[in-house]
């Protein structure tokens, strides 16, 4: 179809034409790259075409003539790439959460992930309790010929108390990885007619904040994606409330605006600046533990004489109308962020499937330190455990009932 191979790994210029007709459909650089040291192992060609929609029909026509030939999947090039072995599960996580990266601090932990940076700590691991398993298991084999060291099996106890010890550190900092897949949730609740939606918009408006804004599956909470200085930040406009309404679709919308808060790592309860001292904290509904509430103070440019002193600590003056200390407030909530996600080490654990896994792994670990003394078959026993636990982590056992979900996030040719 483009006469000849080209050079591996080398772009080159050829004109495309259809085998069938002989007809050029167009002129394109051709990619070789021959298996098995390309992305998915096999051999794969790419043809870099001009775009237009003509052109693309015509040749995906052409190469559907050929045998054998089809679209792909969604996610199936990297599925090809993890059956081939040339990605382990966490990598190929990593890369779907480099597609769907919307912020600086996510791409980067998404790369981490890509690159191996729990992939490879889990085949170090993994190597150190073959270790111990052999050691436990040259005692079994050999207990009766009387010449294996003694020490055979607290060598094999010391390395899986290492491993253990390790895994427990990376699993304290697995909250942190998690979130920043999935961004802070930051909640606007107040009375009606605060200015929530009216802080919401002007927080969407700011060009280099917004990443992606959406209306909710609700009517009632309105969601926003901000890029926080690569921060995600999720800002939520929920329903007013008053507590005095007997309708059932403000209930129904208080009663989802409480949901809502009740998750947020971050609530702004907003009061109209004229009648914030009647707004009292007894009022307000219930928030997740460890969440903070800010006292968001609005429609300052209505006061007069205006407010003479400073905030109170986690309290903002502002104007979501005229956007008087709204910088202040988004300054806030940029630190806020930043001790959210931490600026130290990237975490490991971004996935609640591998947060699971590992716990498994620590756990049998656990088994096997504690129940020293009760029988080397037992010890063995618990080591495998731990070992299957890191190859389902990797993907090296157990996969299938999990290959279908992490592919699905895939889009195609992907
Ligand atoms: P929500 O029900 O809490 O979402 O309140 P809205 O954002 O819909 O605002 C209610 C009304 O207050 C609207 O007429 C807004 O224009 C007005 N408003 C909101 N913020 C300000 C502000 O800072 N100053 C003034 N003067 N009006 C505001």
């Amino acid at each position: 179809m483009i006469g000849r191979i080209p050079e591996p790994r080398r772009a080159s210029l050829g004109k495309v034409s259809d085998p069938a007709s002989g007809a050029v459909l167009d002129e394109a650089l051709v990619l070789w790259f021959p298996g098995p040291g390309s992305e998915t192992g096999e051999d794969m060609a790419e043809l870099h075409l001009h775009g237009g929609r003509a052109v693309i029909s015509a040749v995906l026509r052409a190469l559907g003539g050929l045998e054998g030939f089809r679209l792909a999947e969604p996610g199936e090039f990297t599925r090809r790439a993890f059956e081939a072995g040339r990605l382990d599960l966490t990598a190929v996580e990593g890369l779907a959460d480099l597609v769907a990266a919307e912020t600086e601090a996510q791409r980067r932990q998404a790369l981490g992930q890509l690159r191996g940076l729990l992939g490879d700590r889990a085949e170090a691991w993994r190597e150190g309790l073959i270790e111990a398993l052999a050691l436990v298991e040259a005692g079994i084999d050999f207990s009766d010929e009387g010449d294996v060291p003694r020490d055979l099996v607290p060598r094999a106890i010391e390395i899986a108390r290492s491993v253990e010890r390790e895994i427990a550190e990376t699993l304290a900092g697995a909250g942190r990885g998690e979130r920043l897949r999935e961004g802070l949730w930051v909640a606007i609740a107040g009375r009606p007619n605060v200015g929530k939606s009216t802080l919401l918009n002007r927080l969407a408006r700011r060009e280099a904040a917004i990443v992606s804004p959406h209306a909710g599956t609700t009517r009632d909470v309105i969601e926003v994606h901000l890029d926080l200085k690569g921060y995600p930040v999720n800002l939520l406009d929920t329903a007013g409330f008053n507590e005095a309404s007997a309708d059932p679709i403000e209930q129904e919308g208080m009663r989802r605006a409480r949901d809502v808060m009740g998750r947020a790592d971050l609530v702004l309860w907003m009061t109209d600046a004229r009648d914030a001292e009647r707004d009292s904290a007894a009022q307000q509904p219930g928030l997740n533990p460890g969440a903070r509430r800010w006292r968001v103070i609005n429609k300052i440019d209505l006061l007069d004489p205006k407010p003479s002193t400073l905030p109170a600590p986690d309290q903002f003056l502002i104007s979501a109308a005229t956007g008087a200390g709204v910088e202040e407030l988004v300054a806030a909530m940029v630190r806020f962020a930043g001790e959210a996600f931490g600026r130290s080490e990237p975490a490991l654990v971004t996935r609640e499937r591998q947060r699971e896994k590992l716990g498994e792994v620590s756990a049998a670990l656990r088994g096997a330190i504690g129940g020293a003394g009760e029988g080397d078959e037992l010890l063995a026993e618990d080591l495998r455990h731990a070992l299957a636990g890191l190859g389902r982590l990797t993907g090296r056992l157990d996969v299938e009932e999990v290959l279908d979900v992490i592919f699905r996030e895939f889009c195609v040719g992907k």
